[in-house]
């Protein structure tokens, strides 16, 4: 018989499917929008698909008007955040919007605890013990209110970290492998524990347990790790759904989970393999941590330069690499470097540019905002592409980037950069750095580059000094090539 129910388990099989549309299509730059409209279809199914489900099982209607009223505010901070949301301010949102994953695991995990576990003789308890399946769900409350509350703690300091309201040097306790691991293991006996006897107090321990595990794992971690850490968080966010799932027996929050946390987990691995990291050592909350950030170096004077004298060199050079990072999103300089560029090419010189993978705040976040302003695609190539013919490049521009030329990373083994694979600017005839001040990246470790024979430093906003570039080159000669 056709009822509520069979609509809506028909509706979450629908809204699974667009899930997976949603995924395949956000693979693509060309298919991203589609993608993003499959996810919100699939959510909105979702949705309707489960209030149906609660009214059909005899939600009142204080209960239905509840359900409406929060799915309203949220989505109407939802669509004000996204709208007003700044390309470089993108990273922290994700991972603010990871917490309240994890704050919803541990919400539902204490609901359900106080349904069954902490009324014995309730219909609910009743119920799962007649199927002999109080000792799982028990696992299931402590396993979601672990990860949930690990996915939280650890979201809130990625969120202060990439929002610089904490620094984003790592956090180095004594014994932090130690203490990491004890965490889990007491975490796997007090399971156990709580299976046989689910104590409140236990349940509370648990809680403060797993905050204070994920608080530590991604502090620990160094600011130039942090998009790795934004993928795990993601990951986790995912299991914390499936965990969720399980203890409302909803299959579709089980499909949905399992699709973030293994979809964010293989992009995890894949930026790991990227960045030269042990994955297993991402999971466990330490990599390149060791090494104490080599502040206190004396790499000599840095020398400056004038945007007309770069404007010169530029005229002259016969092949320029542009290697874009941060900076140049803050200052929003990529239209007048889309227009250097189309002018230089106009006087016949060889101009690419060159993209680190984690450039920026985002991956792909250079490519955004070159495609944005319309500099060619053919002429943006990735690290891997452009580093060996960097030695046979006149002048490479580093424009608001820091940590991704970061020379200590190849060179430095005590670096906290140490091993990730950057762009090497330095073998390139001569280099200027755009930046406003000497201060260092977002991993907070100085860089020799800006002290080499090499490299000059053009100071003030990315921007202007693009802008008086473009005014010195307009008053040039047209090039005689
Ligand atoms: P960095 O963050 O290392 O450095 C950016 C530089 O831009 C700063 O040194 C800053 O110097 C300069 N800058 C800032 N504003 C301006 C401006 N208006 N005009 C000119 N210069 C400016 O940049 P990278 O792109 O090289 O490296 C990215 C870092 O972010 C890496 O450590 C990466 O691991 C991390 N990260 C990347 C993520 C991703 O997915 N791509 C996600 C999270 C973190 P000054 O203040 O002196 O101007």
């Amino acid at each position: 018989m056709f009822t509520t129910d069979t609509a809506a388990y028909a509706a979450y099989i629908v809204a699974a499917l667009l899930f997976i549309l949603a995924l395949a299509g956000l693979s693509k730059h060309e298919t991203a929008r589609a993608g993003n409209t499959f996810g919100a279809l699939g959510m909105g199914v979702a949705l309707a698909a489960t209030l149906a489900l609660a009214f059909g099982h005899g939600m009142d209607n204080t209960g239905l008007v509840l359900l409406i009223v929060a799915v309203l505010i949220g989505a109407a901070i939802g669509l004000w955040r996204a709208r007003v949301v700044e390309m470089t301010g993108m990273p922290e949102l994700i991972a603010l919007l990871h917490s309240f994953i994890g704050a919803a695991a541990v919400m539902v995990g204490w609901n359900r605890y106080f349904k069954v576990e902490a009324d014995p003789d309730g219909a609910a308890a009743q119920e799962l013990d007649l199927l002999g399946l109080l000792g799982i769900h028990a696992a299931e409350v402590t396993i979601s209110v672990f990860i949930g509350a690990v996915t939280l703690t650890g979201s809130i300091v990625a969120f202060l970290k990439l929002s610089e309201r904490m620094k984003s040097t790592p956090m180095v306790l004594p014994g932090k492998n130690v203490l990491n691991i004890g965490a889990v293991v007491a975490f796997v006996a007090m399971t156990a524990w709580f299976v046989i006897d689910p104590q409140l107090w236990m349940l509370i321990l648990i809680t403060v347990l797993a905050l204070a595990l994920g608080w530590h794992l991604v502090a620990s971690i160094g600011g130039g790790d942090m998009p790795v850490v934004v993928s795990m968080l993601n990951s986790y966010s995912g299991w914390a759904a499936a965990a969720l799932g399980f203890l409302l027996l909803n299959d579709l929050l089980i499909i949905v989970g399992a699709l973030v946390g293994s979809s964010g987990a293989f992009l995890s691995y894949i930026m790991c393999k990227g960045m030269n990291r042990s994955f297993i050592s991402v999971i466990a909350g330490g990599f390149g941590i060791e090494a104490a950030p080599s502040g206190d170096t004396d790499y000599g004077e840095h020398r400056e330069v004038l945007a007309d004298e770069v404007a010169e060199i530029l005229a002259h050079a016969t092949s320029v690499v542009i290697t874009p990072g941060y900076g140049m999103a803050v200052a929003q300089a990529q239209y007048p470097v889309a227009e250097v560029t189309a002018k230089l090419r106009e006087r016949g010189v060889n101009v690419r540019f060159g993209i680190h993978p984690v450039a920026g705040r985002l991956p792909g976040h250079m490519n955004v905002l070159l495609a944005e302003a319309k500099v060619p695609y053919d002429i943006v190539l990735e690290m891997d592409e452009i580093n060996d013919d960097l030695s046979d490049t006149d002048v490479v521009l580093v424009i608001g980037a820091n940590d991704t030329v970061n020379p200590s990373a190849a060179e430095d083994p005590a670096s906290p950069i140490a091993g990730m694979p950057v762009l090497e600017v330095w073998n390139a005839r001569e280099v200027i750095v755009f930046k406003r001040s000497m201060a260092t990246g977002y991993a907070g470790v100085q860089n020799p580059l800006f002290f080499r024979e090499n490299t000059r430093m053009l100071f003030g906003d990315a921007k202007d000094r693009v802008e008086d570039i473009i005014h010195h080159l307009g008053a040039m000669q047209p090039a005689g090539r």
